[in-house]
């Protein structure tokens, strides 16, 4: 019976270039100019991308639902892209005919396009990308029908098996004269050979109900109809009509029963009575609205502009087509609202406006201001919503509504219709980065070949922008010769250099830990910070204490000269390694494996203070209720923040003075404005420059300018406190200097000499295995096949990840590194995938930020 699955053919988008046809060939040797289409099947069984033919009676756009043949039964799949030729290996009168057109423009045009080029440059399947940007099951549950197609003659039946006609008895009874095959199986045995037969005859047609997921969830509605003057009711009666009048003639039932009070039996007989209709009605599951009350139009009104912020605003409100425009803001300088006033205008054209942020739960604070301002016209969405309200949010973004989406990475991949703009809000955070599972996709540049597709501008915002953005938009050459700033082709930068009301940003002061050690305190905490600590309470003002969060294994420094030891090869921080007690403590690199003993004395200058380094977020806690016992503090770390909504409510409790001091990580960087924080401390910048990744300074940059930029956002002035073993390191005095541009330009410099990104190109290949010698194995066996059978880039590696085992699988890497304006012979990477033994897991991570 799986013959007919023959007759399909599986293309590979990855490989696949369009089959062209040759020169003097014939088209006229078939029927008439034929169209083939490449379908998407998502069933249970059958997955994959199949070619079919396309009737001529039937017009189909890349995004529609169709039905099609698959085997001995008809399923749904999704039009991808019509094709002008069969595929060259399979004679055209095997392809099989789409049957049906089921729902039309299911999804925006361009979006194919999208999904398929995300596909060829992160080097995954099709599927795979499909699978993150669809809501799951889409496909799964469409069901097959059948149907009386034609008036029965009587007398036909005569003609029939008995279990057809039994079929065709069962179906007869039914007004719509319709079941599921599913059901008809259930009823009639050997129903299968019945309804082929029917099918044959022509007495039956099987078809496709368009997907219907989840259900979607009804609640029931009251809605004012009588109008008039009421002499039929009771005062209490009058009471409900004048309450659902006041409200716009509709509410809830139980919204309308609480305000009221009153019970159904009321709103029963003011139904009988002609003045209301009780009905069900579909609810779209968005996420909770605001505690602040959602109001549903959105109170909040555009604020006045300041003179950078309403040219920023006039000038991406009068780009209507694609460009990339960098808003470079200084911290508190008013970003948010910019984004506000752009979308504004766009909405009230019908258009749409798509805005990542790097994490929901930690940007609170944006999805509240965009529900003041644009009410129920905001939908979150992001992966950790349930099925059903991914569902729905989906519908809900189908609709065509104007409508502003705000989510995570993969909301990249939301399918709204009408984009009028594209908002990267905090472009620079790693979290735009997928790491695994594949594709191992940035959003920023998906978000880049989205608004290329749909002709919008994109907007990143940033108060210290990725070194990325900064070089696609600005050209450097003008910046070294002193020509004023220009901008490259398709590219605007707008500056928003002062905060909002002209605070100040808040001065930073550098501790030198080497000397609070000298002089005799070997506490975690300066003598500034303690005192900057204690004042806190007394001034009953608030504090915030960054933490690095470091990983399992660290880097070395010397705590008498400040000396980092580095790997000679590779210009990043070597890790100090121990394993087991009686092991040698070893320091090993990262990139290029090279490894070290753990020397006695600092090979600087001798001293024996050489110490690993790292001090988590317990130890702080500990240290301070040491030291500080009065002082009330909030930990606000991924140990604290785990469960749905524990964000709002922590920074909620500290909004409301429950707390004097916020103690957390990463998290304290993003988006929080708090106007009432003055001091913000970082306990030691050093574990976050010494990262073992040739990004560490970039990102210690971009962290440590986030986190002081938390301070002095109301109206008493901020203060930072940072404290450090290595105070004269470039990012510190950039930090302290609030100096982004020439921090930026001497950092490209030396990632240019190296071949690094954003000039060269990295590709990172992860291996990992439950067997640590297998993947050892498989690493350098593929090590050697790469360097045998590719050319045009750098191998640097095998080593062992920085931290080797994670969840009980050892983990290998392989790096790539490809100079810039190469264009490498890079392996075919199914023959790769080929080489890897089933024990091993293997992850082709395309331009990868992280690399431990
Ligand atoms: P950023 O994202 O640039 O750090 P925000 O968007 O959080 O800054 O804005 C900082 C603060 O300034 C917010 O409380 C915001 O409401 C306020 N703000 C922004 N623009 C204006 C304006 N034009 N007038 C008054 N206040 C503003
Ligand atoms: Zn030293
Ligand atoms: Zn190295």
């Amino acid at each position: 019976m799986g013959a007919n699955l023959t007759a399909m053919y599986t293309s590979n988008l990855e490989l696949s270039t369009l089959v062209v046809a040759e020169p003097g060939a014939s088209y006229s040797s078939g029927t008439t100019s034929s169209q083939w289409i490449e379908v998407l099947v998502d069933c249970p069984g059958a997955q994959g991308i199949y070619t079919y033919r396309l009737p001529e009676h039937l017009i189909c756009q890349p995004g529609d639902i169709l039905s099609v043949p698959f085997g001995a039964a008809l399923v749904g799949a999704i039009a991808m892209r019509v094709v002008e030729q069969p595929p060259a290996d399979l004679a055209a009168e095997k392809i099989r005919d789409v049957e049906e057109v089921v729902s039309e423009g299911f999804f925006p045009t361009a979006y194919w396009e999208l999904l398929v080029r995300v596909a060829a440059y992160y080097y995954t399947p099709l599927m795979q990308v499909i699978r993150v940007a669809l809501p799951p099951g889409l496909l799964g549950r469409s069901q097959q029908r059948i149907r009386i197609s034609k008036e029965i003659q009587p007398g036909v039946d005569a003609f029939l098996s008995p279990t057809a006609r039994e079929i065709l008895a069962l179906l007869q009874t039914q007004s719509d004269r319709n079941y599921s095959k599913v059901y008809i199986q259930r009823q009639i045995r050997g129903a299968q050979r019945g309804l082929r037969e029917l099918l044959r005859a022509s007495l039956v047609e099987s078809y496709l109900e368009p997907p219907r997921l989840t259900r979607p969830k009804l609640q029931k509605a009251v809605t004012l109809v009588g109008t008039g003057f009421e002499r039929d009711v009771t005062p209490r009666q009058r009471e409900v009509l004048e309450v659902l009048r006041r409200r716009g003639s509709d509410l809830w039932l139980s919204e309308l029963l609480q305000i009221c009070s009153t019970s159904t039996s009321t709103l029963k007989a003011l139904e009988q009575k002609g003045y209301i209709v009780i009905q069900e009605r579909e609810v779209l599951r968005k996420e909770q609205s605001t505690p602040q009350g959602d109001g549903g139009l959105g109170g909040d009104r555009p604020k006045s502009l300041t003179e950078a912020q309403s040219q920023a605003v006039n000038t991406i409100t009068q780009i209507n087509e694609f460009a990339t425009i960098l808003l470079h803001g200084v911290t508190g300088s008013g970003k948010t609202e910019v984004y506000l006033q752009a979308i504004s205008p766009l909405l009230q054209q019908g258009k749409s406006a798509l805005v990542l942020v790097p994490e929901i739960g930690l940007t609170p604070q944006l999805t509240d201001r965009f529900r003041a301002r644009f009410g129920s016209k905001v939908c979150v969405y992001h992966s950790a919503l349930s099925d059903g309200e991914r569902y729905d949010t989906w519908r809900q973004m189908l609709t065509g509504e104007p409508q502003v989406v705000i989510g995570t990475r993969s909301a990249v991949f939301a399918p709204l219709p009408n984009l009028g703009l594209i908002v990267l809000d905090e472009e620079h955070d790693g979290s735009f980065k997928q790491d695994s599972p594949i594709p191992t996709y940035h959003a920023r540049k998906v978000a880049q070949w989205r608004a290329e597709l749909e002709n919008c501008p994109l907007v990143l915002g940033s108060a210290t922008p990725s070194l990325e953005s900064w070089v696609n938009v600005v050209d450097l050459e003008s910046l070294t010769k002193d020509e004023g700033r220009r901008t490259k082709d398709n590219t605007h930068y707008l500056s928003l250099p002062e905060r909002i009301q002209s605070r100040p940003l808040p001065p930073i002061e550098v501790v030198d830990m080497r000397q609070e050690l000298q002089q005799g305190n070997r506490s975690i905490f300066s003598r500034s910070l303690r005192d900057a600590l204690q004042q806190l309470q007394e001034r009953e003002q608030q504090g915030i204490l960054f933490i690095h969060r470091r990983g399992h294994s660290t880097f070395v420094s010397c705590r008498s000269c400040g000396c980092v030891l580095e790997c000679p090869h590779c210009d990043v921080s070597l890790s100090y390694h121990h394993t087991e007690a009686n092991a040698p403590e070893l320091l090993r690199c990262h990139y290029c494996n090279f490894v070290r003993s753990h020397p006695k004395n600092c090979p600087e200058c001798s001293s024996p203070y050489l110490k690993f380094f790292g001090s988590g977020t317990q130890r702080v806690t500990e240290e301070l209720a040491k030291q500080f016992p009065q002082l009330r503090c909030i930990r606000f770390d991924s140990d604290t923040t785990r469960t749905k909504g524990s964000h709002r409510t922590l920074l909620t409790r500290f909004a409301n003075y429950e707390a004097d001091l916020l103690v957390g990580t990463q998290m304290l960087t993003k988006g929080l404005d708090l106007p009432q924080v003055t001091l913000v401390g970082v306990v030691a910048a050093d574990g976050l420059l010494n990262l073992p990744d040739y990004r560490a300074a970039e990102r210690a940059f971009q962290t440590l300018t986030q986190v002081a930029g938390r301070a002095g956002r109301g109206d008493d002035p901020g203060r930072v406190i940072v404290q450090t073993y290595t105070p004269e390191h470039q990012v510190i005095q950039a930090v302290q200097q609030h100096e982004y541009e020439s921090f930026t330009t001497s950092e490209l410099q030396q990632r240019e000499a190296l071949n690094y990104p954003p000039y060269g190109r990295l590709i990172l290949l992860r291996l990992s295995s439950l067997d640590a010698t297998s993947v050892e194995q498989t690493a350098s066996f593929l090590t050697t096949q790469l360097s045998n059978n590719a050319a045009g880039f750098d191998i640097l590696g095998p080593a062992p990840a920085n931290i080797l085992r994670v969840a009980n699988r050892y983990r290998w890497q392989i790096m790539l590194k490809i100079p810039p304006n190469v264009q490498p012979e890079l392996p075919d990477w199914n023959f790769v995938r080929s080489l890897i033994p089933a024990s091993v897991s293997l992850t082709i991570d395309v331009d990868p930020l992280h690399l431990m």
